[in-house]
């Protein structure tokens, strides 16, 4: 196809403003393409390369204004093109308002002046592009710009205009992922679904254009995962333990680890590769997870988890330690002394020959447990301690997962995760199938006005705190929930001299405090409940801290709750 077409047809589609116009255009275009499909259904998303190859053309802006200028010109430099970007708005309508062709350049001796080689193929354009992307080390920039002008110079000004957006990869032509999706449905007459399944587990619309193209439905039904070609993310909500036991027979509750994504693709004997969340490759970044898969796995296998960075005594350091590594390209072994990695794998897409992306959350994690570990567990025992395994709870029960989010805080863990145990991988969508527990919006200010003794090595200490809430014009309290979560042994034993000389009474494990004390609470929700004095009850309440500075007199009424309750 002439690049020429292609900027022509690219030019109606960003003149149409309805989206199954644009669908249908998209699908002439596709229709059209020739031996040139794989590329046209990049560039027309602005894209050179596959989504899955993270290889960049790494041209600044200020290297494009520079070919632009050279290739309009004596008189123009690339301050001029700035201020013509600064008039126009965009880089496309300024390429296109310079006869770039027509004056010094190539152009000038081929179409002539209006410029438009009626040579360039869509075909040349890739290859150029790719040698740039090639181009690299001392001089690179120069000879990007040398490239950039050559390819500019051949351009009738609508064709610079969609090559420079594609350049910065932004077409702006109002083709999104869908539409594309549906144009190669239409174009090759193969079922919608059939080519969403194979754009995720490809990840490369030019291959599954030509698959649906040169094959049919039966060739995209044989697209499969490649280890070595990364697929995009499973993405989370936020979420409530409530939205998750509302919709759900039971939760899938994993750690929530404060690290990066990380997505290990690995051979035995063969290729290793470790992709971030964006699907660059981070391999060499990442020595530990490299070493870990070659001694622990030892089937081809596709899993996804998170890289935590830990101190010296293996315990997690906060998020900013990994993105250290994360961008480390040199010295990687003098970083990793400063900083080690520790993978947790909490998913399966792979194992083994077969590809499990459509299998139910909790039988890819048994087959994850089956791969980091050979033969030491049951497979269905997802707590297993095993290196490498991000744990799974399943659980129907509230405090239950109240206390594994309590442990996962302990531990130095970001909180909890909420999977669907029966919800298959679904890459690139964030859905409602896996929740990243919401940190809690509001607080509230409450005072302790009872407490309970705790059990087992916590006896000695007052272990649940029962908390009111003020009662705006009477100085009186009532009760409206009582919290043991997120507390630590040290704040406990704390906690239990500060309520100390306030103890009016003991009656068994129930010890009925004064009003004094006035604590910090989070919670999910309030809800109507006869449970308590004051008609209210907090839903899954936390607690964050002692408000020293704060007397009885000033923790939160009644009357505030009820604003609260009603809000929601
Ligand atoms: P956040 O900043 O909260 O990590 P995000 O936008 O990076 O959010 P989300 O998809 O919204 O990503 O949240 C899930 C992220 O949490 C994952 O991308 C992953 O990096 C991290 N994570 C940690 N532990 C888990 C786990 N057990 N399961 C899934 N994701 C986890």
């Amino acid at each position: 196809m002439e690049f020429r077409e292609f900027a022509e047809r690219a030019a109606e589609i960003e003149a149409e403003p309805a989206d199954l116009e644009v669908v249908a255009l998209v699908t002439d275009l596709l229709d059209a393409a020739d031996e040139n499909l794989p590329v046209v259904a990049r560039f027309v998303q602005g894209r050179v390369f596959p989504d899955h190859d993270s290889t960049t053309l790494d041209v600044g802006p200020s290297y494009l204004y520079e070919a632009i200028a050279r290739a309009a010109g004596q008189n123009v430099d690339a301050d001029d093109v700035e201020d013509e970007l600064a008039e126009r708005g965009e880089i496309g309508e300024v390429a296109a308002s310079y006869d770039l062709g027509g004056q010094t350049g190539l152009g000038a001796f081929g179409a002539g002046a209006g410029g438009g080689s009626e040579d360039l193929t869509v075909g040349d354009v890739t290859e150029e592009l790719e040698t740039l992307a090639e181009t690299e080390g001392e001089g690179s920039q120069d000879a990007k710009i040398d490239l950039l002008f050559g390819l500019l110079n051949q351009c009738s000004p609508e064709e610079a205009k969609y090559l420079v957006r594609i350049v910065l990869s932004e077409m702006r032509i109002g083709v999104g992922e869908g539409a594309v999706r549906d144009a190669v449905a239409e174009a090759f007459d193969v079922p919608v679904d059939e080519v969403e399944r194979a754009l995720q587990v490809s990840n490369d619309y030019g291959l599954v254009a030509a698959v649906a193209r040169d094959d049919g439905v039966d060739g995209l039904a044989e697209l499969t995962l490649e280890i070595g070609r990364p697929v995009q993310a499973m993405l989370a909500q936020a979420g409530a333990v409530t939205d998750a036991l509302d919709d759900w027979d039971e939760a899938a509750v994993e750690w929530k680890f404060d690290g990066a994504r990380v997505q290990l693709h690995h051979e035995p004997e063969g290729l290793t590769r470790v992709y971030s969340r964006n699907m660059e490759d981070v391999t060499d970044a990442l020595p530990e997870v490299v070493e870990f898969a070659e001694e622990r796995i030892d089937v081809p296998a596709i899993l996804d988890g998170e890289v935590v960075a830990i101190d010296d005594d293996g315990e997690p350091l906060p998020f900013q330690n990994v993105l250290r590594r994360f961008r480390r390209k040199h010295d990687v072994a003098a970083a990793r002394e400063e900083v080690a990695v520790r993978p947790a794998f909490f998913d399966c897409l792979h194992a083994d020959g077969e590809d499990l992306l459509d299998a139910p959350l909790a039988e890819r994690h048994e087959r994850l447990a089956g791969v980091l570990d050979d033969g030491g567990v049951a497979p269905d025992d997802t707590a297993a301690d095993v290196e490498g395994l991000s744990k799974l709870w399943r659980s129907d029960d509230p405090d239950e997962i109240e206390t594994i989010d309590a442990d996962a805080l302990d531990a130095g863990h970001e909180g909890i995760m909420l999977k669907n145990p029966e919800s298959t991988y679904s890459p690139g969508r964030r859905g409602k199938n896996w929740l990243k527990r919401k940190p809690d919006v509001e607080t509230l200010d409450l005072v302790v006005t009872g407490a309970e003794w705790g059990e087992g090595r916590r006896a000695t200490f007052l272990g649940t705190f029962l908390l009111s809430a003020r009662v705006d014009d009477r100085g009186e309290y009532e009760t409206i929930g009582k919290v043991a979560t997120g507390i630590t042994d040290e704040e406990l034993e704390e906690l239990t001299g500060l309520l100390d000389p306030h103890v009016r009474a003991e009656d068994g494990q129930e010890v009925d405090v004064e009003p004094a004390v006035v604590f910090e609470v989070g919670y999910e929700e309030i809800q109507a409940s006869p449970t308590y004095s004051s008609g209210y009850a907090l839903r899954f309440p936390r607690f964050v801290g002692v408000r020293e500075d704060l007397d009885p007199d000033d923790v939160d009424t009644l009357e505030r709750v009820e604003r609260l309750a009603d809000r929601q």
